[in-house]
């Protein structure tokens, strides 16, 4: 045999091989190349954390404010508890019983991999936004409701005893003057003992714009002279600027020591963003707004992001997240989630943090303490004590949702006919 035809003999092994061995949710073509469903990627090992073998016999949810919890419960009375991503909850709340219950209501609640899949796929005249944000409170309760069954919190389920996290405190504000910023920060970091800030810069989509004129120029060393130079700045620019700008600023963020660039350039221009990272030494990140697993291969292929930061409720909740998280570990890319109020989206971000190999160096902890997104709704509150935060030991997320305030929320329910 010429070794032409060996090598050809061989690779029919191979396929033969591969064929006979079909791994769930992969297709693979006579070439040997395969297909993998809604962004998993090698190495992704699907979810089964509780026998098959129960049904869910109703989702509730409850809404008020900016918030909306999720509630499902199965045939033998288990429960589990999560939420719908921040911001217009009520929509989402909407979407989830008129377009997500009918995947999940009276069907096993056991395969959670498949169950993201198929309220995707049944929605796919109306993807990502609002599906993924009302898939992010089905996901959730039901990784509570397999925690409460297993009696362990959910990083531990995922493997991880890591029991606290590292937080940077995450500014929300551009109507503040560089000073009064600068002098907040030092405030929290003697109180609280953060060792990391982010800070807002530029404007929001601002077409190369800043808040108020000059104030980026005059936020960045004066920030960096009063939190000295043993604390890490990141910076978020939210699709402030064009590649030009993006890059004009970031030579300032790099000659102050900034470590994290975000959202550079409008999110949706992943050339843009790949161009700026191209030319700087500052990382940059970005992913916070993006909930399709296509688009998240993309934009970690062609390394528009050095730093990736799925939101866990804006893209449909763990399971969804983890696929991102292990896009990234192959790209030896870390995953600094986005978690930009105090409700139980940062929660989520610390189990996620503790489980995964590629986690960044800390969980993002919003400083705006008073407002209706940061009014903690949950026991255990998260605290933030010498920098870091403790991940809630209780099984599930390891909280109880105040009774006053699901008494106060306004109620929806789908359920199983009798
Ligand atoms: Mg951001």
């Amino acid at each position: 045999m010429n070794i032409k035809r060996r090598e050809f003999m061989t690779g029919l092994a191979a396929l033969t091989t591969v064929a006979a061995t079909p791994e769930p949710n992969t297709s693979v073509a006579a070439s040997g190349r395969s297909y993998k469903y809604l962004g998993r990627v090698n190495g992704y090992v699907e979810h089964r954390i509780i026998e098959p073998g129960r049904t869910v016999e109703k989702i509730e949810t409850f809404t008020r404010g900016p918030v909306g919890v999720v509630r499902i419960t199965t045939n033998d009375g288990k429960e589990g508890t999560g939420q719908i991503s921040t911001f217009e909850p009520d929509i989402s709340a909407t979407i989830l019983h008129r377009h997500l219950a009918s995947q999940v209501v009276g069907k096993d609640p056991a395969n959670i991999d498949s169950i993201v899949d198929r309220c995707i796929e049944a929605n796919y005249k109306f993807p990502w936004s609002f599906v993924c944000r009302a898939l992010a409170g089905i996901d959730t309760a039901l990784w509570d409701l397999y925690g409460k069954i297993k009696g362990k919190p959910v990083y531990e389920l995922l493997g991880s005893k890591k029991t606290s996290i590292l937080a940077y405190g995450s500014s929300m504000r551009r109507d503040i003057s560089p000073e009064d910023e600068a002098e907040r920060l030092v405030r929290l970091r003697d109180s609280h003992g953060f060792r990391a800030f982010k800070i807002r810069i530029g404007q929001v989509n601002g077409h190369d714009g800043d808040a108020s004129p000059g104030r980026t120029e005059r936020l960045i060393p004066t920030v960096r002279k009063a939190v000295g130079n043993e604390v890490k700045l990141l910076v978020d620019a939210n699709s402030a600027y064009t590649p030009p700008k993006a890059i004009e600023v970031g030579r300032l963020l790099e000659k102050y020591n900034v470590c994290h660039f975000e959202e550079p350039c409008p999110y949706w221009e992943l050339e843009w963003t790949a161009e700026v990272a191209e030319a700087l030494q500052v990382p940059v990140a970005g992913g916070e707004q993006d909930n399709d697993l296509a688009q998240w291969r993309r934009m970690i292929r062609m390394n528009a992001v050095d730093i990736v930061q799925p939101d866990l409720c804006y893209i449909g909740g763990l399971t969804r997240a983890l696929r991102v998280a292990q896009m990234a570990r192959q790209a030896n890319k870390p995953v600094v989630p986005h978690s930009a109020n105090l409700s139980m989206v940062t929660l989520f971000a610390l189990h996620l943090l503790a489980a995964i190999p590629n986690a960044g160096p800390y969980v993002e902890f919003s400083i705006e303490g008073n407002d209706s997104l940061n009014q903690m709704f949950y026991r255990p509150r998260l605290e933030v004590k010498d920098g870091s935060v403790k991940i809630p030991q209780r099984p599930g997320w390891g909280v109880e949702i105040d009774s006053e305030w699901l008494k106060s929320a306004n109620y929806q329910k789908s359920e199983r006919p009798a």
